[in-house]
């Protein structure tokens, strides 16, 4: 019989404890304080308070208690003496009937990890969705680890103790997060549509208006018209738009989705969570055949990530009437046009048609946006939603440095006028600048030297730089001297420099209504409410330009690693983030009724 919050709540400790016997290995002690924070609304409070007491604990017993943890695949396993808990899990992960070798890797990977750690190695095989970790996703992740800084891997080992700890709970309550599981396999599935050259590599990438771009278009169509959307299209700069009808014609509209295009090998949450996550409201909507007093607009936003096209929030820039004209007739790098990708793809390719596109606010109450974390925050604090209070300004340039390419071996030098190291003189004082700030952020993530050899001063460098700060002002400030920099180091070096601005986007603080009705609906999930602005860049601050606005982030995985393959987050956070956009959705109904 699953246990029920109900008789955790009323047992009296001893029994409450017995209750949760085996939640974290051979250490009871942490159930039995958690049990001073009932009663508990939600598994999700219990999960917390557990890990609560665990960071309080402090160092010594957090270390014992992943030593209390048995080695993975290791002599326990081999001997049968662990506890039911690990032996269901490792079994769950194939990890009883390894081969020989798999069996000697693991082994010798026990071994360094040990050595270097001086602590097992602990991993939630049951992995994001609870179904289990395939072998070889268990064994990369072991290698990936070593080689990770001893303080990093320690907290990491405690944030797997505490997803161990989430399914056993799960196991125990007999919860099975539902909608979650659907929307993390929605996810799954539409990662099948990746761009050439990334097919054969397994890596994921889907740029504007290739193959897969059209392909994910079309199973997002689908997928809300099984969802029951009344009306599905997809729109003339290809964003994938549903309606769920309110309960009269004439109802306003709420506004929300993200975008499914992605980075170049990027990850399976990124925009996509925040398509996915309404389409799941709305299905359940359906099914109890509710409708509400204003109408549900689901957009897939076509193109957010700029990657084939310099045309960044393309997708939500249409909606607000920010489609600039002369990206139609803009190359990709096999000098391929926008416009051409476009007829291509069966689009109009006409202004009159993108134009249109713009919404009237008049008839939008709001837009909110559901996305990943993108960075490490919730996930150290063990919080897995957390409410954004405003988007970062940023800016965008490209760049390029032309010194003189000279011979390598006959130049000496001080009579190099060398384009790579002025580049590079830059990104050091770009890093050293937005540090000094605390919370901005500079980056030169591309930097090549066209045709460079070895043996070859770089004659020319070409560059980006993308600058970031919670304010304009904050952000226009490390803008200035970052370019003031560029020009003293150019003029220093005698090489010249041109720099093209690609975007700027203004900050966009949350709408105070909207970001107090995310935090009510995260309150209600019994989830620890969290306040954090926005590092990344998202369709919300171009909808911010004509509507209020607000965004929900979901904990990341791998301390929240985005843009990277590495990308992850559980089915319980989903369930938990599809709850709260429930939440909200019925707040707005009653507020509008
Ligand atoms: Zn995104």
């Amino acid at each position: 019989m699953p246990i029920t919050l109900d008789q955790l709540n009323a047992a009296p400790l001893p029994e409450a404890v017995q209750l949760l016997d085996g939640l974290y290995e051979h250490s009871p002690w942490i159930a039995e304080l958690a049990m001073a924070k009932r009663p508990f609304v939600s598994l999700a409070a219990l999960k917390h308070a557990c890990a609560q007491v665990l960071h309080a604990a402090g160092s010594e017993l957090q270390l014992a208690l992943i030593r209390a943890h048995p080695e993975l695949a290791g002599k326990a396993m081999v001997s049968q003496t662990l506890t039911a808990e690990s032996t269901n899990e490792q079994s769950k992960a194939g990890l009883t009937n390894c081969t020989p070798e798999e069996f000697a890797h693991i082994q010798r990977l026990n071994t360094d990890y040990n050595a270097r750690f001086g602590f097992p190695f602990i991993l939630a095989v049951r992995g994001p969705r609870g179904t289990g970790l395939s072998k070889a996703e268990i064994i990369a992740t072991f290698e990936r680890r070593l080689h990770n800084p001893v303080d990093f891997e320690q907290a990491e080992c405690l944030r797997h103790i505490h997803r161990i700890a989430e399914i056993r709970l799960n196991d125990k309550f007999g919860a099975e997060p539902i909608l979650g599981h659907a929307v993390w396999d929605w996810h799954e599935s539409l990662a099948q549509h990746t761009d050439p050259g990334y097919a054969e590599l397994g890596q994921l990438t889907v740029t504007y208006l290739t193959e897969a771009h059209r392909s994910c278009a079309v199973q997002l169509q689908q997928q809300m018209l099984d969802c029951g959307f009344d009306e599905v299209h997809i729109d003339a700069v290809g964003n994938v738009v549903g309606r769920y009808l309110g309960t009269t014609p004439d109802a306003p509209n709420l506004l929300t989705g993200s975008h499914y295009d992605t980075v170049r090998n990027g990850g399976k949450y990124d925009g996509r969570l925040g398509i996915y996550v309404p389409m799941a409201c709305v299905k359940q909507l359906q099914a109890a055949r509710q409708r509400l007093p204003f109408s549900i607009e689901v957009v897939g936003f076509a193109e957010e990530e700029g990657q084939r096209y310099k045309a960044t929030f393309l997708g939500s820039g249409a909606l607000t009437g920010h489609f600039n004209p002369a990206w139609l007739e803009q190359q990709d790098a096999d000098g391929v046009t926008m416009r051409e990708a476009m007829l291509h793809a069966g689009l109009p390719a006409t202004l009159e048609a993108i134009q249109a596109l713009q919404r009237d606010p008049q008839k939008y109450l709001g837009f909110v946006e559901v996305h990943i974390e993108q960075g490490p925050v919730l996930n150290e604090l063990d919080i897995p939603l957390g409410v954004v209070t405003s988007i970062n300004a940023s800016v965008r340039y490209l760049g390029a440095v032309t010194g003189m390419a000279c011979h390598a071996g006959t130049t000496p030098m001080d009579r190099r006028r060398d384009a790579a190291c002025a580049v590079a003189e830059l990104a050091l004082y770009a890093e050293q600048r937005a540090r000094q700030d605390g919370d901005s952020v500079a980056t030169i993530g591309m930097l090549q030297v066209p045709n460079g050899s070895i043996n070859v001063v770089p004659g020319r460098c070409t560059f980006s730089l993308d600058l970031r700060a919670p304010s304009d002002a904050q952000r226009d400030a490390l803008a200035r001297d970052v370019l003031a920099e560029l020009t003293k180091i150019c003029e220093r070096r005698g090489v010249r420099h041109t720099l093209e601005e690609t975007m700027r986007a203004a900050a966009a603080p949350s709408a105070p209504e909207w970001q107090s009705r995310w935090e009510t609906a995260v309150k209600s999930l019994g989830v620890a409410l969290y306040r954090l602005p926005s590092g990344a860049g998202h369709d919300a601050m171009k909808l911010h330009e004509i509507m209020p606005q607000a965004m929900l982030f979901v904990r990341g995985q791998n301390s929240g690693i985005s843009h990277n393959p590495l990308e992850s987050t559980t089915s319980d956070d989903i369930d938990l983030c599809v709850h709260a956009f429930s939440h909200l959705l019925q707040q707005l109904a009653t507020g509008t009724a």
